[in-house]
């Protein structure tokens, strides 16, 4: 058995004002599950992007979360919860004024391989980017041009 508190488990650096890699924390084997909070026009996710082997589930505690998905927006409001089978994109991104609270949960915990599209201003395309990391922060790099295209703390 572990135990934790959510407040007590160490921050990791990312598109969001707060993520708790809880999963780590439990010390799960066979799931993933972050805790996360977004200040309004933050995400969960560094881009638009998929994991090839590895469903998601979004629980939202408060707030309301608009995701972007292969069907459409989606706003997924306080005490709802959304799903995404494996090989789907999506994003999620606070586009109210209210902090949001989530949950995320993704199985089996090691996610296969993850594709992250983003705009790229020299490109003018939304392209493949990898995550590379900074001094102190991560950035986001477009694929094909080599372009930093976000930098996140
Ligand atoms: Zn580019």
């Amino acid at each position: 058995m572990e135990h934790v508190r959510i407040e007590d488990v160490d921050e990791w650096m990312g598109p969001s004002d707060c993520k708790r890699p809880l999963g780590r924390a439990l010390d799960t084997d066979d799931v993933a599950i972050n805790y996360y909070e977004l200040l309004p026009s933050e995400s969960f996710a560094f881009g638009y992007h998929r994991h090839s082997d590895q469903e998601e589930i979004f629980i939202v505690l408060s707030g309301t979360v608009t995701f972007e998905t292969e069907a459409g927006e989606q706003v997924v409001g306080e005490d709802s919860a959304i799903r995404f089978e494996p090989g789907v994109f999506q994003r999620g991104v606070n586009e109210g004024t209210d902090r949001v609270r989530a949950l995320a949960i993704g199985a089996p915990q090691e996610s296969g391989e993850t594709e992250i599209l983003r705009d790229c201003s020299s490109c003018a395309d939304r392209t493949p980017q990898s995550i590379e990391p900074g001094d102190d922060c991560l950035h986001t790099v477009c694929i094909e041009c080599e372009a930093t295209t976000g930098t996140f703390t």
